[in-house]
């Protein structure tokens, strides 16, 4: 198997083969091999290739509630669902049968359709903060617009985000924080100009003080602070009291504008997004992943006064092709309609707390240093000892344990985020057995764990 040429050269510390070998992975290995002749690294987005945990990803042929099925024949209880979409699990009856039916009449017009005023009612209703919204394709989008519309709005330049929060991949955004307190931010990526990142401030997560200062600093010169609410792109770290009060503070008496990155926690851990558990309104809100209902979807939104400087309404541009297209609002109609019968949520929180507290069960008793951090229905297992509160306590997780946890679960039929850094996804799909099954296999996974001398 080491010397499979599916391999990657390098294995990840703690990487243990014979657990990767599981069931047959067969033809996914043979796909892989394929798909890396076509496609960069074999896949579309770089966390499918299965770099940080090694091996080879099952390639999937389908999916059907919480369980995907690979090409193989293997049956996986799922807990990506496609990082955050699939918030009802694969193939909901409700959303595949609307599809269909406007499928049938026509995919894209490039021409307004009623169904965008639909979905765009549903989610002015369910966040008051946002009075106006645009529709776009990816939650890269969303944000990159955001920060442009900001800067507009303000007449400023800099931008304030938090070391370890995630808000796709627009240049501008892709700054990672190096060491001390404030830094100026550096490109996390090379074919990024220094020049376009120097106006991202990189501050650490929960630190209030931290952008206190950046606002003493560079006074009159910040347009915006962009943070995840809960924050959950480097595993689930969520605010502490007072955090986004803090920030709603702040921004507000400096003329900087507050935009919540609602991509994940939006419909997610409330129907209203974490703005409405905190009780906080920012200015813009981006979203994207539930509001998809598993088709390609992004949308910014907040007060009208900002939103109606976008064009056509004002100067500031932005368009898309696809966007708005009846198949996408469909879905995303579709699954905010089930999204909003009653006990919806309540059902998501018991099953994640069930997940949580078998897991917290079998960490204590197999004696590992983990820790799990849990916001409604997004979970992470982290392999430390201490409290992860930011991206600095939460790269202390040990990564070569997580990946024999991993591994293991994998080998269980489990398809756990192949990431110590990933959120892993509950849906309304996860049966009380799933559940069940899942802790069992964690408890065998956690079991033959060792804990780092
Ligand atoms: C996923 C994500 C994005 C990017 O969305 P894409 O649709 O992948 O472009 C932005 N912000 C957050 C918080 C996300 O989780």
């Amino acid at each position: 198997m080491s010397s499979s040429p599916t391999m990657p050269k390098k294995s990840p510390p703690g990487y243990q083969p014979e657990y990767a070998i599981m069931k047959e992975l067969k033809r996914s290995r043979e796909l892989f091999l394929d798909a890396r002749r076509y496609l960069p690294g074999g896949v579309d987005s770089p966390v499918r290739a299965f770099k940080a945990v090694g091996g080879t990803p099952p390639f999937i042929a389908r999916g059907r509630g919480s369980k995907i099925y690979d090409v193989d024949g293997n049956e996986f209880i799922d807990y990506v669902c496609s990082w955050g979409p699939l918030i009802l699990g694969h193939t909901h009856p409700q959303v595949v049968e609307a599809l269909k039916q406007a499928v049938e009449r026509g995919t894209s017009f490039g021409a307004p359709t009623e169904l965008e005023i639909t979905l765009a009612r549903m989610v002015c209703t369910a966040m008051p903060s946002i009075e106006m919204v645009r529709f776009v394709n990816s939650g890269t989008e969303a944000t990159m617009t955001a920060l442009r519309l900001a800067r507009a709005f303000t007449g400023r330049d800099k931008i304030a985000k938090f070391a370890g929060c995630y808000h796709g991949h627009a240049d501008v955004l892709l700054a990672k924080a190096g060491s001390g307190v404030v830094t100026l931010g550096l490109p996390d990526s090379p074919g990024i100009p220094a020049s376009y990142a120097q106006d991202t401030l990189v501050v650490p997560y929960n630190d209030a003080h931290a952008v206190e200062g950046l606002f003493q600093r560079y006074p009159e010169q910040i347009a915006a602070v962009i943070v995840e609410p809960v924050a959950a792109n480097m595993g689930v770290v969520p605010p502490r009291p007072g955090f986004l009060a803090s920030l709603r503070k702040l921004t507000a008496g400096s003329g900087s504008l507050l935009i919540f990155d609602e991509v994940i926690t939006g419909f997610r851990i409330a129907y209203g997004g974490a703005q409405a558990i905190y009780d906080i309104a920012p200015d813009l809100t981006c979203l994207g992943k539930v509001i998809g209902g598993g088709l390609p979807v992004g949308a910014y939104g907040g007060r009208r006064e900002i939103m109606e400087m976008i064009a056509p309404a004002g100067p500031v541009y932005q368009a898309g092709t696809l966007s708005g297209n009846p198949l996408a609002m469909t879905a995303g109609i579709e699954t905010l309609k089930v999204l909003g019968q009653p006990g919806a949520y309540q059902q998501l929180e018991d099953r994640a707390a069930a997940l949580e507290k078998g897991i917290a069960e079998a960490v204590a008793r197999a004696g590992v240093p983990a820790q799990i951090s849990r916001a409604g229905s997004l979970l992470t297992v982290f392999f430390t000892a201490g409290p992860v509160v930011d991206y600095e306590s939460a790269k202390q997780a040990d990564t070569a344990m997580f990946t024999r946890f991993f591994q293991r679960l994998l080998s269980g039929g489990i398809y756990w985020p192949p990431s110590q850094f990933e959120a892993a996804f509950v849906s309304l799909a996860h049966s009380d057995e799933d559940i069940e099954l899942t802790v069992k296999a964690s408890q065998t996974a956690l079991g033959s764990l060792k804990p780092a001398a």
